[in-house]
């Protein structure tokens, strides 16, 4: 992800210093977790059901875009099962002995989470199969002649595996989850419930339509809304008394070039450029990533999730096409295309 990417306002991904794992806003139960009802209610069934049992919980694998909640929900699987949490990423293990080390090291029961579980390595990847299945793992020692193979047990564990592409895992891999979490973008009212927790938390006055301001331009995104969160008290504290009222969060976020649904510049400057250069599309992710100047990566996992919410951009097979409401919103008129598809899509109801 490119440097400038990573400091937007908006940006779903962690910046710098943001998320210390002593993080006071991340729920630590289940109960306060908000929103995900689905996976929250199947979650407490698992988790209840591992501990009637005295059995360590199925591996689990969440996946959906970034800063919905999947480190914090693998915290609260922990917690609820009483047990330690090890957090680790995809990329952060580099060879096989490096997870042999951390699998050695956990705890009966304990939860391993890892972040990214898409980018590990094959060779680690090889690693974790017996591990996941069997609790056990083969490790060589030396070379050549001298080469010696030890089976070693492990403690029987829960791996919470997340990924933002859950496409991108092998299916052997993906095979041995026995329970697998899609999270979603959440809604604007319970996003709004998650900034007054957080303003609660951090002792900062906030009115009720305050809250839901932020939470309409968070981008469905609770790491957005928790950050917008603290901007605008920065705004509060200047302009008016502190309060966070309907108006101090209209002019802060205007301040902050976030418009009313959670756009900022990056995003219109690709609505545009769909426009601009192809018509209104459709384009491949790869081209548009070049004519914007973005990866493809970037766009595929960040900016286009909450763009096809809004229903702002469709994916056809044959690429990346704006719709109606994505041109009236940038205040273009829409190509002939936009209408036919926008009839189609209407047929299709
Ligand atoms: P991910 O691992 O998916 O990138 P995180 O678990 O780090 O996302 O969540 C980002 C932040 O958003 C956390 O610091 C937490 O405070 C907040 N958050 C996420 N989900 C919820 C939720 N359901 N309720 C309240 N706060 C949440």
């Amino acid at each position: 992800m490119d440097e400038y990417f990573d400091e937007r306002m908006v940006s779903p991904t962690e910046i710098m210093g943001e998320n210390e794992s002593d993080n006071p806003l991340r729920p630590r139960r289940l109960e306060d977790y908000i929103g995900q009802e689905k996976v929250k209610q199947n979650l407490a069934v698992f988790i209840e059901a591992a501990r009637y049992r005295r059995e360590t919980l199925d591996h689990v694998l969440l996946y959906g875009p970034p800063g919905l909640g999947k480190t914090t929900l693998s915290g609260i699987i922990a917690n609820e099962l009483g047990v330690n949490l090890r957090i680790t990423s995809g990329p952060a293990i580099e060879k096989p002995g490096d997870l042999a080390a951390m699998l050695t090291n956990l705890n009966e029961g304990d939860v391993l989470f890892i972040d990214e579980i898409h980018r590990i390595s094959r060779a680690v990847e090889e690693v974790l199969y017996p591990a996941m299945e069997d609790f056990s793992i083969d490790i060589v020692t030396g070379k050549g002649q001298m080469a010696t193979a030890y089976h070693l047990p492990l403690p029987h564990f829960t791996l919470v595996g997340a990924t933002t592409r859950a496409g991108q895992l092998t299916a052997p891999l993906r095979d041995r989850f026995g329970v697998s979490l899609r999270l979603e973008l959440y809604t604007p009212v319970e996003l709004a419930k998650i900034v007054t927790r957080s303003a609660a938390i951090l002792n900062i006055p906030i009115e009720p339509d305050g809250a839901l301001e932020i939470a309409s331009r968070s981008r469905g995104t609770p790491r957005i809304a928790n950050r917008m969160l603290k901007r605008v008290r920065d705004f509060a504290q200047v302009l008016s008394d502190g309060v966070i009222t309907l108006h101090t969060a209209q002019v802060a976020l205007e301040r902050l070039e976030i418009d009313e649904l959670g756009l900022d510049s990056n995003d219109r400057r690709m609505l545009h450029a769909i426009m601009k250069f192809y018509n209104g599309g459709p384009v491949g992710l790869e081209t548009l990533a070049a004519a914007i100047g973005e990866e493809a990566v970037t766009i595929e996992d960040v900016i286009e999730p909450y763009l096809m919410q809004i229903g702002f951009l469709s994916r056809t097979p044959r690429g990346r096409c704006i719709t109606r409401a994505g041109c009236l919103h940038i205040g273009v008129t829409p190509p002939p295309q936009a209408d036919a598809q926008l009839k189609f899509e209407t047929d299709a109801e």
